[in-house]
């Protein structure tokens, strides 16, 4: 039994020009604790997977299986940290980070104690008062990571993550997220346009074809822990 599993997914929009065929017949199958990077050509329909995993869009072909249980809504077990950070400017980095416990309802003092410790895992101590319009894209990016990580969820769907970073920052980041996501154990599938990024911190690379995107091939890497 897989973590994630698509079956011949195919997935196209309906807009006022036309169709649009973001995906064709794609097979991929994710086992537990695997961390897999998904690249291709900008618009290739990248984030598309990810928001079908995440079940906030429906594919219109194929099934999305997760724990071998067919996809047919948002899920508990998955964290999706989108392109964007989508903090709310209104909410202090805190109150943003724990958002995602307001909403399932696990606001527990353990948690927010969990939540403060992320905070300063990702250098991010000494912000948690500020509101989001006081820090730099990449703090802010931090900030919507750890809203994703505090739920702890058991599937981390990560769309360009470090794409807001200086180069220095995006490199230690990718070094320590790759550390704290091992030693988390989760499934993780990153979204980049970066393959160094790809190569260096996940198990198996998927590469896609131009749009529709199905897949191109797929580069397992040889891993050792650092
Ligand atoms: P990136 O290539 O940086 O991953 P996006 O995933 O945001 O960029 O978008 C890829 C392409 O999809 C772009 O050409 C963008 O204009 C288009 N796109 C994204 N969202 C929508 C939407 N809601 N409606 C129509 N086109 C979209
Ligand atoms: P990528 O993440 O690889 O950049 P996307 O998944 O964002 O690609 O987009 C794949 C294709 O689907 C693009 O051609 C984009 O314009 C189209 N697309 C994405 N989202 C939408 C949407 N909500 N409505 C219409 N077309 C979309």
């Amino acid at each position: 039994i897989y973590k994630v599993e698509l079956k011949n997914v195919g997935m196209k929009y309906l807009t006022r020009e036309g169709e649009t065929e973001a995906i064709r017949d794609l097979n991929l199958t994710i086992k537990e604790n695997e961390f897999i990077s998904i690249v291709g050509p900008s618009g290739c329909g990248k984030s598309t997977i990810l928001s079908l995993i995440s079940g906030l869009i429906k594919a219109t072909s194929g099934e999305i299986y997760i724990d071998g249980e067919l996809v047919s809504g948002i899920n508990s077990k998955v964290g999706y940290m989108l392109q964007e950070d989508y903090l709310y400017e209104w909410r202090t980095i805190y109150k943003n980070a724990i958002l995602g416990l307001e909403v399932q309802n696990k606001l527990t003092p353990e948690n927010c104690a969990k939540t403060r410790e992320l905070l300063q895992k990702y250098g991010l101590k000494g912000f948690e008062d500020y509101y989001p319009n006081q820090l730099s894209g990449g703090m802010r990016q931090r900030a919507a990571l750890i809203r994703t990580l505090a739920i702890d969820p058991e599937i981390l769907l990560l769309d360009e993550p470090f794409s807001a970073l200086d180069y220095q920052t995006k490199l230690s980041m990718e070094d320590e997220m790759y550390l704290i996501l091992r030693e988390q154990k989760k499934t993780v599938i990153l979204v980049t346009h970066d393959i160094a990024e790809a190569i260096s911190v996940s198990n198996r690379v998927v590469i896609l074809t131009k749009r529709p995107a199905s897949i191109k091939r797929i580069v397992e890497i040889d891993f050792e822990d650092p």
